[in-house]
């Protein structure tokens, strides 16, 4: 009993059922998440190395300047075609700063989105995310500065917050929640202190992309990515860095 009578379906969050693999599938039917870089191109590459690790077919970058150091399975490119049918879900946000124009692209899109970071930031009204088809990952500061103050606890902010925007709300913190527009929620199980680290919420919408892009509804791909990086969290250790937590994806994966 977690003590919050919301009158909604909660869920406490479990171990998510990921499609199966299509023996006779390529790089594109496993899903091509397509990320926007901006200013600060490490967060952006380890949110790409996350959907990578969370078995995208395939994670490309839209960058006007090489990032040194990229893995070379993760491609790099100077255009971005948000026209690309092929795109399975676009990631916007993460270490964008403050280049507006680049969210701005990304709304351009008709792919699903999972909008972190600055990308929430600059989105000014929640309105402007109705019909995108996005998740939304905000700490409780970025949640402010989109939603204002919102009356209630944790999870009925949330939920209205989801309502408002018509996005899939992954309201982050100690104690994670999801919320749906229909009005689902789901909870997350205790996720380790020592996540409290610079990069892991890069980590965490790098892995709901892939989940997005293999094909998984947005509230089921924010929950299973918040169930992913909370055991990933535990599998990487106390000693942790971003860059460890997206390499313990898939011993996390493994845990399926
Ligand atoms: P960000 O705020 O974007 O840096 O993301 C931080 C990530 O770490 C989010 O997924 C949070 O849910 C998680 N996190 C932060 N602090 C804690 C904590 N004290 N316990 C568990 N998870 C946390
Ligand atoms: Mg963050």
């Amino acid at each position: 009993d977690i003590g919050i009578d919301t009158g909604t379906d909660w869920v406490e969050i479990g171990p998510p059922q990921l499609p199966g693999l299509d023996p006779a599938g390529h790089k594109y039917t496993r899903g091509l998440v397509h990320c926007l870089a901006g200013k600060m191109p490490g967060a952006i590459a380890l949110a790409a190395m996350a959907a990578a690790r969370s078995g995208a077919g395939y994670v490309r970058i839209s960058t006007s300047r090489p990032i040194d150091g990229l893995p070379a399975a993760i491609a790099q490119i100077d255009t971005a075609d948000m026209s690309d049918e092929r795109i399975g879900c676009i990631l916007v946000g993460s270490g964008m700063g403050d280049i507006p124009q680049v969210l701005t692209l990304a709304l351009t899109s008709k792919a699903p989105k999972v909008i972190d970071a600055d990308g929430i930031g600059a989105l000014g009204e929640p309105e402007r995310l109705k019909g995108q088809n996005a998740i939304i990952t905000p700490h409780a500061g970025e949640f402010e500065t989109l939603f204002g103050t919102l009356p209630g606890n944790k999870v009925e902010q949330a939920l209205e917050a989801s309502r408002r925007s018509g996005a899939v709300v992954i309201y982050k913190g100690p104690d994670t929640l999801v919320a749906s527009p229909d009005g689902r929620a789901g909870f997350a199980p205790p996720a380790p202190a020592w996540l409290a680290s610079a990069g892991t919420g890069d980590v965490l919408a790098g892995i709901a992309a892939a989940m997005v892009a293999r094909g998984l509804p947005a509230f089921e791909a924010a929950c299973a990515s918040v169930w992913l990086h909370g055991r990933a969290g535990e599998l990487a250790g106390p000693h942790m860095v971003a860059d460890d937590l997206a390499a313990a994806i898939p011993s996390a994966l493994d845990l399926l």
